[in-house]
């Protein structure tokens, strides 16, 4: 079976060197108290989403976009989950400004904006899809029709492949293909993508389809919509976004960076723009050492993901809390 391609990895907290933070609770902290963090977290997401979409139009800054939104998050007293991601036509996901990107929206084109909040580590993940011209609103709302049918279903005890039927079907009713190598996912404290991966098509090759959501806990449910018709992504050439998977304990000016920069990012997925690279020289020397460590493996990277028949994506997602009835949806 292939590995779910998702979008960030779960391996951060099985890490053997990285200070490691709980991906449960912290100690004595009540359910109740939690679910406060998720519903603040919630709240901000919300209202980043309503910035990204005022601010983004043709012609906007990408890099100022990710930037704007990313501040507010902090201005709120959120902290950005992850870099916040434009995505851009046929790049279905992972492209965060580079430190001096000067790339802008395109006329004509549909941007995935993808955000995560966390407070205290506990995330929230969503996004939406803004469009510029009225030949995509077929593209738009085939996923985000999908992401209504999923959420409407959800319940405990429901499986991944009803869910994963629904949004294949509503896609396809558009005439688009669903993405089947990009999930949906459970969250944990501190990790993005914990345990189950929530499917976008019923295959049954797929050996996940059989289980179920419980309830108390918290997924992220985005299905992607493509006019390509082979609905698979890949890495691309851009890469932008990265993680740690270790912290080094032996000595060395590398090592001692790495460390460094661990205390600037923390375990959650991270932009080299967080490590202070606004002029070109200081981007550089940070860019050079990020290429070391990831070499090294003591980070991972995540290249942009590219639909591979060169098709337009469109995406919306959600983070739910199922309940012992139902759904809440935190964002
Ligand atoms: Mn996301
Ligand atoms: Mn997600």
């Amino acid at each position: 079976m292939k590995k779910p391609n998702t979008e960030y990895s779960e391996n951060i907290s099985n890490s053997r060197s990285i200070p490691n933070p709980s991906s449960t609770r912290s100690p004595n902290e009540k359910a109740s108290q939690i679910l406060e963090k998720y519903r603040r977290a919630g709240e901000i997401a919300k209202e980043a989403k309503k910035i990204a979409h005022s601010l983004a139009k043709p012609g906007t800054s990408i890099l100022q976009l990710c930037e704007r939104i990313e501040s507010f998050i902090r201005k709120k007293g959120g902290k950005p989950a992850f870099p916040v991601n434009v995505s851009v036509d046929t790049v279905a996901a992972h492209y965060t400004a580079y430190p001096l990107d000067t790339a802008t929206i395109p006329k004509s084109s549909i941007v995935k904006i993808d955000l995560g909040v966390h407070i205290d580590g506990y995330i929230v993940d969503t996004a939406i899809s803004v469009w510029f011209s009225p030949k995509l609103d077929d593209l738009a709302k085939a996923s985000r029709d999908a992401l209504e049918q999923v959420i409407d279903h959800i319940k405990p005890g429901v499986k991944l492949s009803t869910l994963g039927g629904l949004a294949q079907k509503t896609i396809e009713s558009y005439g688009f293909t669903p993405i089947k190598n990009l999930y949906g996912h459970q969250i944990k404290r501190y990790v993005l993508h914990a345990g189950l991966s929530i499917p976008s098509t019923n295959e049954r090759s797929w050996v996940g389809v059989d289980r179920q959501l419980e309830a108390g806990r918290i997924y992220a449910i985005e299905p992607f919509a493509t006019t390509g018709t082979q609905g698979i992504v890949s890495d691309g050439l851009d890469v932008n976004i990265f993680q740690f998977l270790s912290v080094p304990d032996r000595d060395g000016s590398l090592l001692q960076k790495a460390i460094s920069f661990y205390r600037a990012v923390g375990p959650l997925p991270f932009s080299p723009r967080w490590l202070n690279s606004s002029s070109p020289r200081e981007s550089e020397k940070i860019m050079k050492i990020i290429h070391s460590l990831t070499k090294r493996k003591i980070l991972m990277k995540y290249p942009a993901l590219v639909d591979i028949d060169g098709g337009i994506v469109s995406q919306f997602e959600h983070t739910v809390r199922v309940t012992r009835s139902g759904v809440e949806i935190l964002t």
